[in-house]
């Protein structure tokens, strides 16, 4: 690892001070504070503000539960633990979830634990099957954070341009500049603990193809601070909000206000390495 990469996420950690309750909270003031400008992604945002408030609950509650027993990081050790803490998350997206998502959550109210247990255990262990359940997603990401927050590594499988910590899948990437670096550097964020860790920006972080020919990006006009790095070669792709011109946005939320650009680049036939919280 270069100097500077290595003092960058020095700082990145030092910026990442707050608790994962309260830096759940801080993303869900960033959604309701977006969704009271803009028409087009309103709704989309008021979910997302509503989530990481449950989620934040939810972190607090899981952070509360620890002082009496440490969890492990072994999903199947804690799950027992964990269930009961996390009816809040359901509930709001049975209430305020886009429909099908209101549907899914609605037939997890009052399933056997056995059954939510093997849901989460499903997710976790990267079953195929469970690869897109956004609920599982959303129910482990305040574990996990609170995991990171204490050092706890998550027993899961890690592969190359996934988080570091936990194994999960970027699902956003921004650009940053660092003082005297060379260049902008370019992170990629977990979609399942919030981590951001520094990518060779020429390099595919779903099949590591390095070839810039293969590696176009896109823009529009219309989000200049946003773009879209795909892949020819697996036709995934990655979106990016370029934080160099402006550091106020925090991509996971601020993504949601240009998900017209997610639209064309499935038009266009790419798929997104991890879909987002409006579940595209
Ligand atoms: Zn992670
Ligand atoms: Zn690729």
């Amino acid at each position: 690892m270069r100097r500077e990469s290595a003092d960058v996420l020095r700082m990145i950690k030092a910026s990442r001070d707050l608790s994962p309750a309260a830096e759940l909270d801080r993303r869900a003031a960033r959604a309701a504070l977006l969704a009271g400008q803009t028409s087009t992604a309103h709704e989309p945002l008021l979910f997302a503000a509503l989530l990481y408030r449950v989620q934040s609950e939810f972190a607090a509650a899981i952070d509360e539960a620890q002082k009496t027993r440490r969890f492990t990081g072994h999903l199947d050790a804690d799950v027992d633990r964990l269930l009961p803490l996390s009816g809040g998350v359901i509930r709001a997206a049975v209430a305020h979830g886009p429909e099908q998502l209101a549907t899914d959550a609605r037939k997890r109210l009052g399933e056997e634990t056995a059954i939510a247990t093997a849901r989460l255990l499903a997710y976790w262990n990267g079953d195929s099957s469970a690869r897109e359940d956004y609920l599982s997603r959303a129910l482990l990401r305040p574990y996990v954070e609170i995991l990171r927050a204490h050092g706890v590594p998550p027993d899961r499988l890690h592969r190359q341009g996934h988080c570091p910590f936990c194994g999960g899948a970027p699902w956003i990437s921004s650009l940053i500049t660092m003082g005297d670096s060379e260049g902008a550097l370019r992170l990629l964020i977990c979609s399942l603990c919030g981590n951001e860790w520094n990518f060779n920006r020429i390099c595919c972080p779903s099949c590591h193809e390095e070839d810039p020919a293969k590696l176009p990006v896109y823009q529009s006009d219309a989000h200049p601070l946003v773009r879209i790095e795909s892949c020819e070669t697996c036709l995934r792709y990655v979106k990016s909000i370029d934080l160099t011109k402006d550091a106020r946005p925090v991509p996971e939320v601020d993504e949601l206000l240009s998900l017209s650009m997610d639209l064309w680049a499935i038009d266009e036939g790419f798929t997104r390495i991890e879909p987002g919280l409006a579940g595209i």
